[in-house]
């Protein structure tokens, strides 16, 4: 999925036991309820990998 700031690619970082999602141009963290409504199956798709995430 796309950062709504730039419209760079936005890519799953994970920090310690938090995941987040982090732009690519802008390098703006978004926390995943920020853009859980706005998730694409790619994005749900690499979350689905983290076991024991924390949606923080
Ligand atoms: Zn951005």
């Amino acid at each position: 999925m796309q950062c709504n700031r730039c419209g760079h690619k936005l890519e799953v970082v994970r920090q310690c036991r938090r995941v987040r999602l982090k732009c690519s141009g802008c390098h703006h963290e978004y926390q995943i309820h920020e853009v859980a409504a706005d998730l694409d199956r790619e994005t749900e798709e690499l979350l689905e990998r983290y076991t024991c995430i924390i949606y923080d």
